[in-house]
């Protein structure tokens, strides 16, 4: 394999993206570097010297931003080159680096000191019994001081020698001297947990890196021209935590701490100390805030119960393990799952175990801590998937006759929930990438059509929600910030549901941030409350005057919402076990809803209604630890897979032999260039700068997530499910998602670089096998392959939109909106006199759509894939319906049978019901 992932180190500093295997890459180079001076010639050493002084420069110009090595042994590197000494060049870089990859630096006390024994300085630095560091998790402190750099080393020693036996954590400390050197440090560095600030500090590095201000002016937007005296580090805290929301933040201020701690500016900070506070006061409070989020409430509780000797006389016989260690048949079930889950295990809600249903101790805690990661004003957690959150929130909600402006092809647990509420869903369509056979988002213009539709119709007020898919499946992402702001010019009081089943880890990287629901909502709120915005609405509405919502021209305006009527009422489910260390099922539901208070009551209703009675203890203490991961290394791992998914990307796409068959499919590919107003084509170079597809990011309609991989298989012969079936057979590589010509990849926080080399590998001897099996094949093979190519390629089915409800299940069958009441549709198939079949083969389906009656679906019919419904109940069906189905080779289509037909409600039936019974 000539072109792994690995492959040829990125000299800059692009992105943060790259920064931590940027470092890793470069200490490996100057590891082999300082090794190659020491074994050289003595005629080749200059040479060798003059390589490793190069790599050892590019290598300072960041290295600052970490504790270690640190001051020290960086000091004592650069002074084995000055003095031309090799040997303890090569040691030194050898043992820096290799405390670097292996991460020993976090453990290990000893790859600290300069010497291989501990030296002196460190050993009086440390106090005697300060042991057991193995077993401590470990980060590193960023102080930003204005002191002079000669005086960071014996500050650094002045914390180490704060620590003590009973701390639950360790930390070094990183010092910056500026803002500037401060944020890059910020951005890169992810064992950062904290932040001190120490005011006094100016604005520009001491370095002159100008490409690396570049790198930071690029993301933090802070000019410093427009900076006030005095605020330097207030800025820079509401920057960092714009950035990294995670971290915790301390001030020390000689001006008066009371007076500052109460401001609005202050927020951000987590503690404002007096100057010259007592230091281990502030070491004390650094601990205290990383055990807020190191604590699980529910899962330390669940361990402390698994400990104590309990007799149980609860229906649930498993719990302890006694119906199984103590059988002589089921033993091996113990054994496979070990003591701990059974330990575990219990039916009671007393022991300190709280009830989901009813949370008043530990459950409660651990929501407010996930309300708090997210960033959203209250969390639920779920036990039965996203699936069930789905309908809790849709039924919490919605009451019968509202309507729900919806993507069709929204997961199916969203219109059972219309059907469960008796909502109205108003269908609206993403745009189709037919070539893929699946479809993307819906754009904003349908969506306003369809308010501006309602609103002509005469029922805006009855518009309640709209609810879409974020990311979609295959990635897609929506701009949150600018489909609110747009649709609550029309409504000012929307709800939003964003179903982000795939999109729970966005929260903790800044870039997938920016497209998130919650991410959106306090965007926006801070947005609408800020003067400037009230300004920019007074313009607006004095250009423009007060607008219909009825008005079709609104369609090509770019509304502002009324700042004195607009409420930020936002709701987001997640699937927290597909993108977090979650057990299957484990879901959130996040709530940023200004109205809460009407919600609720309602919410509490349809929480129980779908919550079972006997929630999995395990899947609330794994929601409790996958919160408390992602607020501890989220940023690091989301960085991560983000950094891979490019890399697989780019290999791929620029394999000359891999690339003749198989192809990751680009921005370009899955978003049509009127969604993508940058332009971007594609990430990384040559296409795009780091910069530009930041910027895209921001602006665009959507984007598309790096991290879901839409892999092409068409071209190599394989369909989707054929394809996955090889990859899972013949290599151990398991996908989830498949189309006509294509198969899903994501990376995700679980991911390493040898799993993308594995794919890189089966996609390499895949096309190795193409090849040779073409070059030993004639004419008539080749043709065959080029017409199965075509067929999976060029010859793809259309794909049939939502065509409408049967007016017997419409209120005005005349008016533009397209809502219609599904519950009775979904109910009279319940009596099979209501219904009939036909078969999908038969003219009898060709004369009735030619001749009619109208042919009425009485149940959903949702093929996997593409996995929506292309039939709802009351939805008449149409010609390319049929057609989409009859050329449809998937074997899992719920809610059809092949053997029975297309079940139909009758056209009897349907005249004698009157629409507006519900
Ligand atoms: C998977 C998924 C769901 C359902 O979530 P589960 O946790 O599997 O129940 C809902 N919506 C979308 C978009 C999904 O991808």
């Amino acid at each position: 394999m000539n072109q792994d992932v690995h492959s040829e180190p990125q000299r800059t500093l692009s992105s943060v993206l790259m920064a931590a295997s940027l470092r890793a890459d470069q200490w490996r180079h100057l590891n082999a570097s300082a090794r190659a001076w020491a074994d050289a010639r003595p005629d080749a050493a200059a040479k060798h010297r003059a390589r490793c002084q190069e790599q050892l420069d590019e290598v300072l110009r960041i290295e600052h931003c970490w504790a270690y090595p640190g001051e020290r042994l960086l000091g004592a590197l650069r002074e084995a080159l000055d003095q031309g000494d090799a040997a303890s060049f090569a040691r030194y870089a050898q043992k820096i680096s290799a405390a670097i990859l292996s991460g020993d630096y976090r453990r290990d006390e000893q790859v600290w000191s300069l010497d291989d024994e501990l030296d002196r300085t460190t050993l009086d630095a440390l106090p005697p019994d300060i042991g057991g560091l193995a077993d401590k998790p470990y980060f590193e402190v960023l102080v930003v001081t204005p002191s002079d750099p000669a005086q960071w080393a014996r500050s650094k020693d002045e914390m180490r020698r704060m620590r003590r036996p009973e701390d639950q954590f360790h930390y070094a400390a990183v010092h910056a001297g500026s803002f500037e050197d401060a944020a890059l440090a910020m951005m890169v560095n992810t064992d950062l947990q904290a932040v001190v600030l120490i005011d006094g500090f100016g604005f520009a590095s001491r370095h002159d890196v100008p490409d690396l201000k570049a790198f930071i002016a690029r993301h933090i937007h802070v000019d410093p021209d427009e900076l006030r005296p005095g605020t330097l580090a207030l800025t820079l805290a509401a920057t960092i935590k714009g950035y990294r929301p995670e971290l915790d933040l301390y001030l020390l201020s000689d001006r008066a701490p009371e007076a500052l701690a109460g401001s609005d500016e202050a927020a951000p900070l987590r503690r404002v100390f007096h100057h010259v506070e007592e230091p281990m006061e502030i070491h004390l409070s650094i601990l205290d805030g990383i055990k807020d989020r190191y604590e699980t409430p529910y899962f330390d509780n669940l361990k402390k119960y698994a400990l104590r000797p309990i007799g149980t006389f609860h229906a649930l016989p498993i719990a302890r393990g006694k119906s199984i260690f103590g059988s002589n048949w089921i033993r091996d079930m113990g054994h496979f799952y070990g003591t701990n889950i059974l330990f575990a295990e219990s039916s009671a809600t007393t022991g300190g175990l709280d009830s989901l249903l009813e949370p008043t101790g530990n459950i409660k805690k651990a929501q407010e801590a996930v309300a708090r990661a997210f960033g959203a004003k209250r969390a639920y957690l779920g036990t039965n998937g996203t699936s069930t959150s789905n309908k809790i929130v849709v039924q919490a909600v919605c009451k019968p006759g509202d309507i729900v402006i919806v993507d069709r092809n929204c997961h199916k647990s969203h219109h059972y929930g219309f059907v469960l509420s008796g909502a109205q869903p108003y269908y609206v369509e993403a745009f189709p990438l037919t070539q893929y056979s699946m479809y993307g988002a819906v754009p904003l213009r349908t969506i306003k059509q369809a308010l501006i539709d309602c609103a002509a119709a005469g029922n805006l007020s009855r518009v309640k929600v709209i609810d879409m898919t974020n990311c979609t499946f295959d990635g897609h992402m929506y701009n949150p910030r600018r489909v609110m702001e747009e649709c609550l010019a029309i409504k000012p009081d929307l709800i939003f549901l964003w179903d982000e089943a795939w999109f729970g880890f966005a929260r903790f990287n800044p870039l997938h941030r920016r497209r998130t629901a919650m991410g959106a909502a306090a965007a926006l709120t801070q947005r609408y409350r800020s003067r400037a915005y009230r300004e920019e609405y007074d313009a607006w509405k004095a250009k423009l005057g007060d607008r219909d919502p009825a008005d079709a021209s609104l369609i090509d305006e770019r509304g502002l919402p009324d700042p004195d009527k607009v409420r930020i009422r936002v709701y987001q489910t997640n699937s927290t076990h597909k993108s977090m260390s979650a057990f299957r099922q484990g879901s959130m539901m996040l709530v940023w809803d200004e109205d809460f208070h009407q919600v609720e009551g309602p919410f509490e209703e349809a929480f129980f209604a779908h919550t079972s009675t006997s929630p999995n203890l395990q899947l609330i203490a794994s929601l409790d630890l996958a919160r408390r991961q992602m607020e501890l290394e989220g940023y690091a791992l989301t960085l991560k897979m983000t950094d891979l998914a490019l890399k697989i990307r780019r290999a791929v796409n620029t394999h000359p032999l891999i690339s003749k068959y198989f192809t990751v499919a680009t921005p370009e590919d899955m978003i049509p260039a009127e969604y993508r107003e940058s332009g971007l084509t594609d990430y990384g170079p040559p296409n795009a700068s780091w910069a530009e597809s930041a910027e895209a990011w921001d602006l665009d309609e959507f984007a598309l997530d790096p991290t879901r991989l839409t892999l092409i298989c068409g071209a190599a012969g394989f369909d989707g499910t054929q394809f996955k079936g090889l990859l899972a057979e013949r290599f151990d590589i398991q996908i989830n998602k498949t189309s006509r010509n294509s198969v899903l990849v994501q990376t995700n926080i679980n991911n390493t670089h040898s799993d993308a080399a594995l794919l890189i590998k089966a996609l390499a001897d895949l096309s190795r096998e193409i090849e040779s099996r073409l070059s030993q094949e004639g004419s008539i093979g080749h043709q065959v392959f080029a017409d199965r190519v075509k067929s999976l390629m060029t010859d793809v089915p259309d794909l049939p939109n939502f065509s409408r409800f049967h007016d017997a299940f419409r209120e005005d069958p005349n008016s533009a909106s397209n809502e219609g009441h599904m519950r009775p549709a979904f109910f009279m198939a319940y009596d099979e006199d209501n219904c009939e079949y036909v078969k999908l083969a038969s003219d009898e389906v060709d004369k009735r759509l030619r001749d009619g009656p109208d042919m009425v679906s009485a149940n959903f019919v949702i093929p996997y894939p593409p996995g929506f419904p292309i039939m709802v109940p009351g939805q008449v069906i149409t010609a390319d319906t049929i057609a989409f189905m009859r050329k449809l080779d998937v074997k899992e289509i719920h809610g059809y049978h092949a053997a029975q037909g297309i079940k139909l409600i009758k056209p009897s039936t349907l005249g004698s019901r009157r629409a507006t019974s519900m």
